[in-house]
């Protein structure tokens, strides 16, 4: 059976990354493993930004793509962008099969807050299971409570749930029983999600 893999990309604490993965098992019925960390790669970083750019990023992480992966999503604390937007939390490339998630701007110090590990972890839980849903073919939803809400800032991402509205479960159901390549025809504008 295929598993999907979390990787720190740079330094990240593996230990918080386990314990989303057991959470993340329960959800979404997959086994979900933490394997070691991969460097940051330094072609990415715009210097002028001081920022690392997602689709250079994403190329490092096709290269240590494990062959048992159903996907595989990146995590790292450096603040990450795409052309044409100020930063990214997240990334998903559907066709690689991959995401990278930023917690540079999830960390209540960021915003000047007191440290707070379980705020900081509900909201990287929240990014991944919202780019997992990606992944699984899953766009964005109107409803703000809904993990696949779209989140413009760091008030949308606290008010939403980590979990999903009872049509994105429906989909996701549907997707994570009969995902299939073939079915990509179902997404022919865009692949690639925020
Ligand atoms: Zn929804
Ligand atoms: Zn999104």
């Amino acid at each position: 059976m295929s598993k999907i893999y979390l990787t720190s990309v740079g330094k990240f604490k593996k230990k918080l990354l386990e314990k989303a993965a057991l959470l993340l098992e329960e959800r979404f019925l997959y086994e979900f493993k933490v394997v070691g960390a991969i460097p940051l790669p330094s072609q990415a970083l715009d210097p002028s930004r001081n920022q690392y750019l997602v689709s250079k990023a994403i190329e490092r992480l096709k290269k240590v793509m494990p062959k048992d992966a159903k996907f595989l999503l990146g995590i790292t604390a450096v603040d990450l962008f795409v052309p044409k937007l100020n930063f990214v939390y997240g990334y998903s490339d559907f066709i690689s099969k991959i995401s990278l998630i930023s917690t540079f701007r999830l960390n209540p110090e960021f915003y000047g807050e007191t440290a707070c590990e379980d705020r900081f972890f509900i909201r990287i839980l929240g990014e991944i299971i919202h780019e997992l849903g990606h992944l699984f073919g899953i766009k964005h939803c109107f409803n703000n409570k809904c993990a696949m809400y779209f989140s413009n800032s760091i008030y949308d991402l606290d008010n939403k749930n980590t979990f999903l509205c009872d049509e994105c479960e429906r989909k996701l159901k549907r997707a994570s029983s009969n995902y299939s390549p073939s079915k990509l025809s179902e997404f022919p504008e865009n692949n690639d999600f925020i």
